[in-house]
């Protein structure tokens, strides 16, 4: 963890930043997050946040879910992430974690379970964290469910939802597997535990669409945008479990992950069972873009 935290407009030292046991984010899961990737450079300098304004962009529409009006706007929100870089000194890649989370009872609320009428905060923090970029996934099938839209916004990206991830990422790696797919309520292809998922199937790239309650992944919008660019067809549509099983090329997107071609699913090999020809031409373009990008 670093030294230096940002907490409600303030630079204090994570060591000494303490926090109510009462708090509401703590006690029901209502915290919205972020995961934002910096990546050091050939030229020098301090690490560079990667879309930070975007990933902000999410976190207001995640803070609106919970009935929660930021106050930063995204461009300042983009700025402190870069000054918490600075501040810690930190010269190689890292992850930045902004976290927005309800805490007391504003005076003339009611205790109970609401979102009306509670305070919050913000905070950044940061660890550093290498690159992963292009390792491959063995990934496994839960039988956990993404949480559904009706539950939960699927697209907001909240705390409590967080929990299925890790029931399933539980599941699938005591299983011996890298990652884990959670289906749909239905049983249709949603999303891995903290990356969405992308087919190649001969020239066309296929993707579950964002009615099937998936995360926006920003990752996800910058694949199909290169897809589009090297000619391919994109589709974003609901996906069936058998689609992946015949896929040429599944890959994993996401901050955390980067880019991770899928080699099996459930022990069935994808593809040869190694990374695909799409998969390595996208690797170097997100090196490209992730290292020199302006
Ligand atoms: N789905 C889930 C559930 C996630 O946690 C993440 C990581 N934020 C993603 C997808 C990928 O989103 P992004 O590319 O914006 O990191």
């Amino acid at each position: 963890m670093s030294t230096y935290a940002y907490l409600d407009g303030a630079w204090v030292n994570s060591a000494d930043a303490h926090l109510p046991l009462s708090i509401q984010g703590l006690q029901y899961g209502t915290a919205a997050f972020e995961g934002i990737r910096a990546y050091s450079c050939h030229t020098g300098g301090f690490p560079r946040p990667f879309m930070a304004e975007e990933h902000y962009e999410r976190l207001h529409t995640s803070c609106e879910a919970l009935r929660i009006t930021l106050d930063n706007s995204c461009a300042e929100l983009a700025a402190l992430t870069s000054e918490l870089i600075e501040r810690n000194a930190i010269r190689d890649d890292c992850y930045i974690r902004p976290v927005v989370f309800k805490t007391m009872f504003l005076p003339g609320t009611p205790f109970g379970v609401r979102l009306a009428g509670v305070g919050h905060s913000i905070a950044l923090t940061l660890v550093p964290m290498k690159s992963r970029l292009g390792e491959t996934t063995r990934l496994g099938i839960a039988t956990t469910r993404r949480v559904p839209d009706a539950s939960m916004p699927a697209r907001a990206k909240i705390s409590g939802a967080y929990v299925a991830s890790a029931l399933a990422v539980d599941e699938c790696t005591a299983s011996g597997y890298d990652d884990a797919l959670l289906l749909t309520s239905e049983g249709r292809v949603a999303e891995a535990a903290t990356s969405n998922i992308i087919l190649r199937h001969g020239g066309e790239l296929v993707t579950p669409s964002l009615d099937q309650g998936i995360l926006p992944g920003i990752t996800r919008s910058l694949v199909l945008t290169y897809g589009r660019e090297t000619s391919l067809n994109v589709c974003e549509r609901p996906v069936e479990l058998i689609e992946l099983f015949n896929a040429d090329e599944v890959i994993l997107v996401g901050t955390g992950v980067e880019i991770s071609p899928v080699t099996s699913v459930s022990g069935n090999p994808i593809g040869n069972g190694t990374t695909g020809e799409f998969s390595a031409a996208l690797i170097e373009y997100f090196r490209k873009i992730t290292r020199f990008a302006e």
